[in-house]
């Protein structure tokens, strides 16, 4: 997740006066046909002045400012936008109470799966890093408003979001893994045999998130089969002790 301080000029903004207890939910978006999308192999050059071509565009139409606090693109990378603790300008009669994250599609599309792992990233993060982990519902910007966004295939899409977060954080290395981890490179000597456990312990994790996603995604957020999935992950890759 890149910070985009150059983006976010959200000073005028209304601070949330409740902070995070304000958020009911999160909002997630698309982005109509009004926009130009970086097409594949998109650097992150690219995808920031997409994004200041947003922020300039919502400026234009009488907003302080980008409108949303994260943008998803399909290189899978994601971007902070703007300041959770603030209101956004997202979900008309909503933003008092309402995360906003936008996938960087449009049309009524299922999103290509890098721009739904990165909604997955923002909605993570966000729980991590303001909502103290007490997981908001997600939910289409339509489920607010009579609206187009995020497309009229949302509800095969969305309600997956929730659960690949909650994956995505339990995924996360522990401080005593990364300490392992670190161990592993720092004390031995021959790097060519290092660089394969690290690769193989990145592979093993990747595998352990795509399965889960996987799973998410055709399950739906039932939390007790995740975990069952999880239990039997851990079990076949014994990556945690
Ligand atoms: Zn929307």
């Amino acid at each position: 997740l890149l910070p985009l301080t150059a983006v976010a000029k959200s000073d005028w903004r209304r601070v949330r006066p409740g902070g995070p207890d304000d958020v009911t939910a999160i909002a997630i978006h698309y982005m109509g046909k009004e926009y130009f999308f970086p097409a594949e192999g998109a650097t992150e050059q690219d995808e920031i002045n997409q994004a200041r071509m947003i922020h300039i565009y919502h400026l234009g139409i009488g907003y302080g400012g980008i409108g949303y606090n994260g943008l998803a693109f399909e290189s899978g990378r994601s971007y902070y936008t703007a300041d959770y603790n603030r209101w956004g300008a997202a979900v008309k009669g909503r933003n008092d109470s309402t995360l906003s994250f936008a996938g960087m599609f449009g049309g009524h599309v299922i999103p290509p799966r890098g721009i739904q792992d990165g909604l997955a990233d923002l909605i993570g993060d966000a729980d991590e890093t303001y909502l103290a982990d007490s997981e908001r519902p997600v939910k289409g910007h339509r489920d607010f408003t009579r609206t187009s966004c995020p497309g009229d295939l949302w509800q095969q899409w969305v309600p997956g979001l929730r659960a690949a977060a909650l994956q995505e954080g339990d995924m996360a290395m522990t401080p005593e893994q990364q300490a392992q981890l670190q161990r592993l490179i720092l004390a031995e000597k021959d790097f060519r045999v290092v660089e394969k456990q690290v690769w193989e312990a990145i592979q093993s994790l990747q595998k352990r998130v795509d399965s889960l996603r996987d799973a998410a995604r055709s399950q739906g957020p039932s939390e007790a089969r995740m975990r069952a999935i999880a239990q039997e992950e851990d079990r076949k890759l014994k990556v945690t002790k």
